[in-house]
């Protein structure tokens, strides 16, 4: 029985660490923009964006056939505004923003663009519109110029360094020994939640895309760390059509609009002030949070990917 009882446990173990290099490839995907699963159309068109406007039009989706993720989820985000979407983990945020960026195609209903059906565009041009600043920032066993530059590419030197001066990490690597040459990622220095942040942040300043998505780091980063940075997103979401997926009260009350999601489904929307009116579920959680405030500042519950 101990003989079978360790190797089990072992493979416990290795399961969960395959499982946590898969999320990781997930992550990683996305930052290399690939996607084997969905091609284009043959006579796609790339995208024309004025303005940036998004539409989810009535959208189903699932995964897996037998299990539907979104209903019927019908909202606009109109040019240069934010949409801020919140709801208990696993309600569907983070699956909208993977539907945007066409991760996935959408069972029924549409998305569109500035007018344009995702399906009748080229990928290319899509994702090329889109920045995402994700929950937790895939560093590359690279300099940490190259990281940054990874938003553009043939990047000048002159604009990395603009880039990361705009999402305040120039001084850091200015103060480090090899400065903008110096080895990041798994085999080199470890970033701090917060600089690998800055890090995505200054990727996407340089890759200037009209719509952005973030999607908030639940409790990787102190609340200083964590206000400094959503004083930069603010700035630099104040132009774009921007998605939030919020966890963070600061960004939620200034959103121009709140969705709340809830299994799947749009259950409430409007702004912080009207939606607390409303006495609804966002009102719930934002009683909730206000009672542990000074624990956390988190909009959802558990752990978030
Ligand atoms: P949230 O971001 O609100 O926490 P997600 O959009 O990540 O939620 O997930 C919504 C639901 O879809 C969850 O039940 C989750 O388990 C499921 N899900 C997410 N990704 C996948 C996937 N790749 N395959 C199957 N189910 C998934
Ligand atoms: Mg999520």
């Amino acid at each position: 029985m101990i003989q079978l009882y360790i190797p089990l446990n072992f493979l416990g173990v290795i399961y969960r660490e395959i499982k946590q290099s898969l999320a990781d490839m997930e992550k990683l995907f996305s930052l290399l923009d690939q996607n084997r699963e969905i091609a284009d159309a043959k006579d796609a068109r790339p995208l024309v964006t004025h303005g940036a406007e998004v539409r989810f039009n009535h959208v189903d989706f699932s995964y897996d056939p037998k299990r539907q993720i979104l209903f019927d989820v019908d909202f606009t985000i109109a040019p240069g505004t934010t949409t801020a979407v919140v709801g208990h983990s696993g309600s569907g945020k983070s699956t909208l923003s993977r539907l945007l960026f066409r991760f996935y195609e959408v069972n029924s209903g549409g998305i569109t663009i500035d007018g344009q059906d995702l399906r009748a565009l080229t990928q290319d041009s899509v994702r090329h519109a889109i920045g995402i600043v994700p929950q937790d920032t895939v560093l590359f066993n690279d300099t940490i110029e190259y990281n940054i530059a990874y938003g553009k590419t043939g990047a000048t030197h002159d604009e990395i360094v603009a880039a990361a001066r705009a999402a305040s990490i120039h001084d850091f690597i200015d103060s480090l020994p090899d400065g903008y040459k110096t080895m990041v990622g798994e085999r080199g220095l470890k970033l701090s939640g917060g600089e690998k942040q800055r890090v995505a942040i200054a990727r996407t300043l340089l890759k200037n895309p009209a719509i952005l998505i973030f999607d908030e780091a639940t409790s990787a980063l102190d609340s200083k760390a964590e206000q400094a940075i959503q004083a930069q997103l603010k700035e630099i979401s104040r132009t774009r059509t921007t998605m939030v997926i919020a966890h963070r009260l600061s960004t939620v009350a200034d959103a121009q609009q709140i969705i709340v999601l809830d299994h799947g489904r749009i259950v409430e929307r409007g702004t912080h002030q009207s939606l607390l009116a409303a006495n609804g579920l966002y009102a719930q959680m934002w009683e909730r949070q206000q009672a542990r405030a000074d624990e956390e500042d988190v909009l959802t519950e558990g752990a978030d990917q």
